[in-house]
């Protein structure tokens, strides 16, 4: 027997807001704000229904959802609010939303170990949690309750959905029934001084890049372990008033403890400084001051691409690791600045010396391979990235158009193999624009599109936007 705020299988659900009548296909589930169900719609388009249990069906929840529907998504990414659902028979109010598709999975799956995305695919659900967060934050909203159990990834590919979107509010508004989720909750929040904002957001999504990339808590290591229950007086204490990263470079005593927080030390002796040094500030720094020493998503935004640009594949076990040039190569590239210097500025001579010089190496992490890796293929641009160049690497406006930084809607340039030697690697034109490019002979070819040039170290390309040179 259903109450009047609960629904049947098959029941109208009219949506004026829509113009459409649904009908209830099943419940999904029931939360602490209330019970979801899928939909049927007259165009098939995959719908979900939430109503709020009547003690949470507050005015300041229907006026929250009336304010998203108005303000429209940031991106598809979010399972934004589409319309308000009220119907005279029940009690309360509902709203209703897309679906996220059977695709898309809880990072719990991740953090079990029950799946085993790719590194590439892992960086690539962080950096669109970054980005999505980005446009949230620019449109002057807060997410408050940001916490795994609210984001989904594709483990194929790395996209992402946002869902349990009713809480969004306008930053600085003192509004929501939420204050976060534990674990996740900045310590200003937890030791009483702060309501959920930006600032807060940002330390939330600092700990959910380091569970996804390190599979530990980022304030998790030997006191944590040491603790015999972790009621709430020792969680706040350990979350909230006294919280020390694990590898606080000054401070060891909450260093991860081997037999608890294995992951944590593999991964933070896979991923190169770079990673480590914004890891590092955002739990100092960013917990120390919490105005001012936070990492802003574009900074995230340009460690997690740069770090998903340098993957190769191990030529022994094909594990992914990441590779890094030593600071001193970047200071002894030099690319022309004028599309003429291509060829007159660039010295035959001295171009074998400097590629003997910025040569790569790197031992791959694998326990069971660790082969030294040499002579990995990758293509430096503007002295702004550099991006290792495998059998499946693309290159988007990202990489080539400095006026389009994360552009990745459609890729410019493939690594392609020669139709009769495989051995022979090619970067093929993707772009309707030609490419200069600068032989090791000093022959200067026009690469037009679908048309390829030999991946051959020293061989120089303009792009039109940016110049890149081959290297290894
Ligand atoms: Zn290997």
């Amino acid at each position: 027997m259903s109450t009047t705020h609960e629904f049947q299988v098959g029941e109208p659900v009219h949506i004026n807001g829509l113009n459409i009548v649904c009908n209830v296909e099943k419940e999904l589930g029931s939360g602490t704000q209330g019970k979801v169900y899928s939909l049927i719609s007259p165009d098939n388009s995959p719908l979900v229904l939430k109503w709020y249990f009547p003690s949470m069906a507050t005015n300041e929840q229907y006026d929250i959802l009336e304010s998203l529907i108005q303000k429209k998504s940031p991106s598809n990414r979010f399972l934004w609010p589409l319309a308000l659902v009220n119907t005279p028979k029940k009690e309360g109010f509902g709203y209703v939303m897309s679906m996220k598709d059977s695709r898309f999975k809880s990072f719990s799956l991740w953090l079990s170990r029950k799946i085993n995305p790719s590194f590439k695919a892992l960086l690539t659900a962080c950096f669109e949690l970054v980005q999505s967060f980005h446009l949230l934050h620019s449109k002057g909203l807060c997410y408050q309750d940001l916490s795994l159990n609210n984001i989904y990834f594709d483990p194929e590919n790395g996209e992402i959905r946002i869902g349990d979107t009713d809480n969004i509010v306008i930053n600085g508004e003192d509004k929501g029934n939420v204050i976060g989720t534990p674990k996740f909750m900045a310590p200003e929040i937890i030791i009483g001084k702060a309501l959920p904002n930006t600032q807060t957001d940002l330390y939330s999504l600092a700990i959910i890049l380091f569970y996804i990339l390190f599979l530990n808590h980022p304030l998790e290591g030997k006191i944590e372990s040491s603790i015999k229950s972790l009621d709430l007086p020792s969680m706040s204490k350990l979350y909230g008033f006294e919280p020390l990263f694990i590898f606080d470079p000054n401070n060891d005593s909450n260093y991860p403890d081997p037999a608890f927080h294995a992951n944590a030390i593999i991964f933070w002796n896979i991923y190169p400084d770079f990673v480590k040094r914004i890891f590092v500030r955002a739990f100092t720094n960013g917990i120390k001051d919490p105005m001012h020493g936070r990492v802003r998503e574009t900074e995230w935004q340009i460690t997690l691409l740069s770090l998903r640009d340098s993957i190769y594949y191990c030529k022994q076990c094909g594990s992914e690791n990441f590779f890094v040039p030593g600071s001193s190569v970047f200071e002894k590239l030099t690319i022309p600045v004028e599309l003429g210097g291509i060829h007159s500025d660039f010295k035959v001579q001295n171009r074998s010396r400097n590629l003997e010089e910025i040569q790569s190496n790197s031992v791959c992490w694998n326990p069971q391979c660790k082969t030294m890796n040499t002579h990995i293929l990758n293509i430096r641009i503007d002295d702004r990235m550099f991006v290792a160049l495998n059998h499946d690497t693309k290159l988007f406006l990202h990489h080539i158009d400095p006026d389009h930084k994360y552009d990745f809607s459609s890729p410019v340039a493939e690594v392609s193999r020669h139709p009769t030697d495989p051995r022979v690697w090619g970067l093929k034109n993707l772009s309707a624009y030609p490419w200069k490019v600068s032989k090791v002979n000093g022959d200067v070819i026009e690469v037009y599109l679908k048309q390829s040039f030999s991946l051959v170290p020293g061989t120089k390309i303009d792009f039109g936007r940016s110049k890149g040179i081959v290297c290894y």
